[in-house]
């Protein structure tokens, strides 16, 4: 028998310090090779880095930009600033400040924690309507924040100084701080990322409404990865502040925020990888274009001076990279081992065999779907039973998909009620259905394009709980059934289209569901592939013990793999029982055959199916 393998759980712990060694080694030689001038360089790098990971944490799992990382780094700085500052350099700085505030000498690790927290707080706030968001709205909405969070800063003259310099900051921030802070941060951001909630999170920024049939809660996720985002970016700020010494509202507002997402933007902001080369790249290009700045000589040519080369040169850049890698530089690649390095460790088979399986049925009462104008499901009442094949058939256009989306809670109903079990499913969003033990594959497949394959089926155990190591075990197990075991690292979006139906149906089944819907999974299969799927789905209901609801247009398929099927046509349910009565029909034949010639202008144009394809010549006469 052959080993089923799976990533060992300390590979994703020794690549976060591999990449933290990694930075701190950078660090280091810039400071050694440079003196003082690299020290403070690498400084900066440290504090960047910082701010860059803080973004990278919301935006890079959850594929939102945000600009509003920046506030909480404001309320870091100035947070900092108060708890550090001796009292009697306050009365001369900022002499209305409240002495509850400020002027505690706190020691400035003491103050970074209390600004991590106070950050966690801050974002938890903000982060309410902002994770309900997606995609440019909420990009917006991020921007909404930093707007606000400035306004109150400059406005608040007594806490801040406004807009006058806020001086005498402890300069506290040195080599040694930034470094720490710089490798501790890329340690959280990378552990993070790979964690369960990181992994969930990219699965929904890929394909949010695939992520929610498996169960997963993104704008839960989007929230959490927020306050932590948030945390990090006043302590961030914090240390920022500690550095410049003196600073105003103004140095957190639209110049630091643009250049920080440029910086995470360049490098890959998908990766810890990238957002860390993406701070070194464009440190180096703007130290190297300061020097050039005032001209120089390059053989015979004399270049004169140019004013804001750095500026014009490091746009360019940032401009090149989107057009011509919008991925970013690192793509989606962190740094990690070497592949003969990396261990991975077999999978124990004991202990996995399946319970019994489910005894609840699907039941659907009146079920009914309009869209504008056009009712895509009319009073459609089925009761699907658990532990068989049930065939749900139907031309193009019938409603098939539609009623999939209705079971599963990706469309609301228009009225009717769909049980499952003694549980109602018609008023649960999606990722709640998929949580009642209902699993579904999607006729055009929807995959998580940029984790890898075996990432795609993990998060799907992960979502039903299962903790991370037997998530992987379980995904392993999964892909080796569907013969995807040898793909495994690859990424989900380069694999052939045979082998992405496979992938979704082991992502459906890495849930362990009590019900799988399947809607159309040999579309576009060979022969051969459509003749293994049929093997492997009459198997299912007896080993998994999984009620299975398979859609297809193909009827030679269904009715090989069915004792029962239910027959859908404009919306109706037209037979509904074994495959010989359906298939003697008459309105069943009149479907399948007859719109060919009911093609008129009286037909609804909406349920005309395409012209005749080979499943349909195939349809008993
Ligand atoms: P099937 O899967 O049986 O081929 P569908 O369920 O996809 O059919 O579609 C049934 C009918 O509903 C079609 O006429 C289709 O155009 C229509 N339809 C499906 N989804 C929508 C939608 N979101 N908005 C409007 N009409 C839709
Ligand atoms: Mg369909």
């Amino acid at each position: 028998m052959h080993q089923v393998t799976a990533p060992s759980p300390f590979q994703t712990v020794t690549d976060a310090i591999l990449l933290a060694a990694a930075v701190a080694l950078l660090m280091g030689a810039v400071a050694l090779v440079f003196g003082l001038p690299g020290q403070r360089t690498a400084t900066l790098f440290g504090v960047n880095l910082c701010a860059v990971l803080a973004f990278q944490v919301f935006s890079g799992n959850s594929g939102i930009v945000s600009f509003g990382h920046t506030a909480f780094m404001a309320i870091g700085a100035y947070l900092s600033a108060w708890l550090t500052m001796p009292a009697s350099m306050l009365r001369v700085t900022l002499p209305n400040l409240p002495s509850w505030l400020g002027g505690h000498e706190l020691p400035v690790l003491v103050a970074l924690a209390a600004v991590f927290v106070l950050g966690l707080g801050a974002a938890l706030f903000s982060g309410v309507p902002v994770a309900r968001l997606n995609g440019a709205s909420a990009s917006i909405a991020t921007l909404g924040i930093l707007i606000i969070v400035y306004s109150v800063l400059s406005a608040a003259r007594d806490l801040t100084g406004g807009n006058r310099a806020f001086y005498g900051v402890p300069r506290a921030t040195g080599f040694g701080l930034a470094a720490a802070f710089a490798c501790g941060f890329v340690l959280l951001a990378r552990l993070y990322r790979d964690s369960r909630w990181g992994l969930m999170l990219r699965a929904a920024r890929d394909n949010e409404p695939a992520a929610r049939a498996c169960g997963i809660d993104p704008v839960r996720l989007r929230l959490g990865a927020w306050v932590l985002s948030g945390g990090m970016g006043a302590v961030a700020g914090a240390l920022y502040g500690h550095m410049l010494g003196a600073f105003t509202p103004r140095d957190f507002q639209f110049d630091l925020a643009f250049g920080l997402v440029a910086m995470m933007i360049v490098g890959g902001m998908g990766t810890v990888t990238g957002a860390a080369g993406g701070v070194a790249l464009i440190m180096a290009l703007q130290e190297g274009l300061q020097r050039l700045e005032t001209g120089f000589t390059l053989g015979p040519l004399q270049v004169p001076q140019v004013f804001g080369l750095p500026i014009l040169g490091t746009s360019l850049v940032i401009l090149l990279v989107l057009l011509l890698r919008p991925q970013g530089l690192f793509g989606d690649r962190e740094l990690t081992l070497p592949a003969r390095l990396r261990t991975r460790q077999a999978v124990g088979t004991e202990g996995m065999s399946r319970p019994a399986g489910g005894t609840r049925s699907l039941r659907l009462d009146a079920v009914t779907k309009a869209f504008a104008g056009l009712t895509a499901l009319r009073n459609v009442s089925a009761d699907i039973p658990p532990g068989r094949v049930t065939g749900l058939i139907g031309p193009n256009g019938a409603g098939k998909s539609t009623l999939v989306n209705a079971i599963t809670g990706q469309l609301p109903l228009s009225s009717g009620q769909v049980t499952f079990g003694t549980e109602r499913l018609d008023r649960l969003a999606p990722q709640d259905v998929a949580r009642t033990g209902i699993a579904r594959t999607f006729q055009n497949i929807r995959l998580f394009e940029r984790l890898s394959t075996e990432e795609n089926v993990t998060v799907a155990a992960l979502a039903q709980g299962v903790p991370l190591s037997r998530a992987r075990d379980r995904a392993a197990q999964e892909l080796d059934h569907v013969g995807l075991a040898g793909m495994a690292e690859r990424r989900a979006g380069s694999l052939p289209y045979g082998a992405r139906r496979r992938l979704e149906i082991a992502r459906a089944l890495a849930t362990d569901p009590a019900f799988l819907l399947l809607d159309e999974p040999a579309a576009g299969m060979n022969p051969e592939e459509t003749a293994d799927l049929a093997r492997r789905l009459r198997s299912l209901p007896a080993a998994r013990g999984a009620g299975l609801l398979l859609i297809d247009h193909d009827l030679p398929f269904v009715m090989s793999l069915c004792g029962r099927v239910i027959v859908l046509n404009r919306g109706e349910v037209i037979a509904d029982g074994t495959p010989e009565a359906v298939q003697r029909d008459p309105g069943v034949i009149e479907a399948y055959l007859g719109t060919r010639a009911s093609r008129g202008p009286t037909a609804r144009q909406e349920a005309t199916p395409p012209p005749p394809t080979e499943e349909m010549t195939h349809a008993p006469t």
